[in-house]
């Protein structure tokens, strides 16, 4: 789908995959105005298919528009697109039963042509689609992570919240870092204090206290991530007690060597829920949860992925299906 200054959204198209032909003046090359978002199509029991709350993919892409001056595609017309793509694609959502989908990336760019320093004037609004295969084929194993003191993700009053590229370019060298000292993630802390936990990678992190999970606050410079959120209210269902807080490196490590707090987790469309097992930083590192998945973790991940493949009650009406 295209937009034009004074035009608006118009020409929704659905084409066959190919190649993107772009003038090397365009301005997304230069200043980066691109936002996306991730999404899942599952196969339910009935052979129908459903996607996982599409309409908090499409306001989180209208806040990412906003804070990069782009604009706000309508939630009706994103889901719209991805629904047709869909539709089109649908052989290739993969059968009921085991944790494969159908991953879809809503995308925007500019297209105006112009080396001024400014938000342009025409935008490309663009869904692909792959399948995705189960993330732990041989049994969720848990990840370890590396406390990123020598990089930040995202400042105060910048972008963190915000899906864009941007963001993404800025955590790979801090990824590399990850994967030099041996760890599968980074784990992003504040860019002020160094102290505060903010995310994993391409996942938020909850902690678990007994039966209270407790997932980092909205600050601005995190991502506000569509499981994170489910998982607030899906938690309180199951009889825990959910809340955001503020964890610092210092309460992590404490109140995993004093016991009380119990698991931690990441939660992110990719993989639904994956047990953190090792923590390293500068300073050391702990295991967690014995280098076991934990109880809690495990039930909330089937109790989510009960509801995305259509064996649980949708009591929350998260999914949109197709039919
Ligand atoms: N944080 C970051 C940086 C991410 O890329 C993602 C994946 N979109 C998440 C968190 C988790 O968000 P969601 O649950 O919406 O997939």
């Amino acid at each position: 789908i295209k937009w034009t200054e004074g035009v608006g959204w118009h020409e929704a198209r659905l084409t066959p995959y190919a190649p993107l032909s772009l003038d090397p003046a365009n301005m997304t090359l230069h200043y980066a105005q691109e936002i996306f978002e991730g999404l899942k199509a599952y196969r339910r029991p009935d052979g129908s298919v459903a996607t996982f709350r599409p309409d908090a993919n499409a306001e989180r892409f209208q806040r990412s528009a906003r804070r990069l001056a782009m604009p706000e595609l309508p939630t009706e017309l994103f889901i719209e697109a991805c629904d047709a793509l869909i539709r089109q694609d649908r052989a290739w959502v993969p059968a009921h039963g085991g944790e494969a989908s159908l991953y879809l990336r809503p995308f925007m760019i500019a297209t105006e042509v112009g080396l001024g320093v400014r938000p342009a004037n025409e935008y490309l609004f663009i869904v692909i689609a792959s399948p995705a295969a189960a993330y732990f084929p041989g049994g969720v194993k848990p990840v370890s992570v590396w406390l990123s003191e020598n990089y930040v993700r995202a400042v105060p009053g910048g972008m963190g919240f915000a899906k864009t590229g941007g963001n993404y370019a800025a955590s790979l060298l801090a990824q590399a870092e990850a994967a030099a000292q041996g760890c599968d993630q980074v784990v992003w802390l504040d860019a002020l204090e160094h102290r505060w936990v903010e995310e994993m990678g391409g996942m938020n992190l909850y902690f678990v206290y007994g039966d209270r999970i407790v997932t980092p606050e909205l600050t601005g410079s995190l991502l506000a991530g569509i499981t994170r959120d489910s998982l607030l209210k899906l938690a309180k269902d199951l009889g825990y007690e959910s809340a955001e807080g503020r964890i610092s490196t210092e309460d992590w490590r404490r109140d995993t060597e004093n016991g009380t707090l119990t698991e931690v987790f990441a939660c992110g469309t990719a993989a639904a829920i994956t047990p953190v097992g090792l923590v390293k930083s500068a300073d050391g590192e702990w295991t967690q949860g014995g280098g076991e998945p934990g109880e809690v973790t495990m039930k909330l991940r089937e109790a989510l992925l009960d509801i995305q493949r259509g064996t649980a009650a949708d009591t929350h009406g998260w999914m949109h299906q197709l039919g």
